[in-house]
């Protein structure tokens, strides 16, 4: 694939994330595009940091590691880079070390772990988003949130974990993430990103704590995930092509 159309396809997200803004009534500027470059060949991914794409996602530390700094001599610029991916409790030092942004946080050990790292380092809190399962596919990581609307259990401890969370010095709490399945019309992913809008507005209500981003969609959904209230899309294959 050459440098142009890595260009058009990234000048075409952004012309789908605008449309469904409107179609939305939201601003272009409150959804951040996170361009997933997972997998990826180098070319391709320094070709969009060329053309001018800041934040970058990844979902492996140790692929994430090894090329972080040939594509940030490339792009010369400032980059902001995001973990996507499920991180070990034990492999938490990573995290500072190689990303600005972690959208997968999955335990509230992670998050004492990661918040003591970053308190000890003297850094600034750490921006990062709970991972919701929603759709209670077995397959997706997150808390347990299949459900959460009709059981008590599912949302009292989904509340518990998010307040002990969001208690901790170390990390900015963003708000929350989640996976739609995989379908082939994009139309039946909306319940579950109405799902991950209503069930923040439910923990904010009930903890006082904002929440106000929600990182949710992805090539196959992103601009039904807009519609939905989505402030960060996290797109790979509609910018760079089919992964190896
Ligand atoms: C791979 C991945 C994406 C991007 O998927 P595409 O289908 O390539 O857009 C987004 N979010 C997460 C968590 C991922 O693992």
């Amino acid at each position: 694939m050459i440098k142009t159309s890595i260009a058009d396809n990234i000048a075409e997200v952004q012309a789908n994330i605008a449309s469904a803004c409107d179609r939305a009534g939201r601003s272009p500027d409150d959804v951040t595009l996170v361009a997933v470059s997972k997998r990826q060949p180098l070319d391709r991914v320094i070709a969009a940091v060329q053309a001018g794409l800041v934040h970058l996602g990844e979902n492996r530390i140790d692929e994430a590691e090894m090329r972080r700094e040939r594509i940030m001599a490339a792009g010369g610029g400032y980059l902001v880079w995001h973990m996507l991916g499920r991180v070990e409790p034990r492999r938490v030092r990573y995290i500072p070390r190689l990303f600005q942004r972690f959208h997968a946080l999955d335990s509230v050990r992670l998050a004492e772990r990661l918040s003591d790292l970053i308190v000890a380092g003297d850094l600034p809190p750490f921006p990062v988003w709970v991972e919701v399962n929603i759709t209670g596919e077995a397959s997706k990581a997150g808390f347990d949130a299949h459900g959460w609307a009709h059981s008590a259990t599912v949302f009292a401890e989904l509340r518990t974990a998010i307040g002990r969370i969001s208690h901790l010095r170390g990390l900015d709490l963003r708000g929350l993430m989640t996976l739609a399945p995989y379908v082939a019309d994009m139309e039946q992913t909306r319940p579950v990103f109405a799902g991950l809008r209503h069930l923040r507005d439910a923990l904010t209500d009930s903890l006082g704590v904002p929440l106000p981003d929600l990182s949710m969609g992805m090539t196959n959904d992103y601009p039904v995930a807009i519609e939905e209230g989505a402030t960060t899309v996290r797109v790979g294959r509609a910018i760079f092509g089919e992964r190896d």
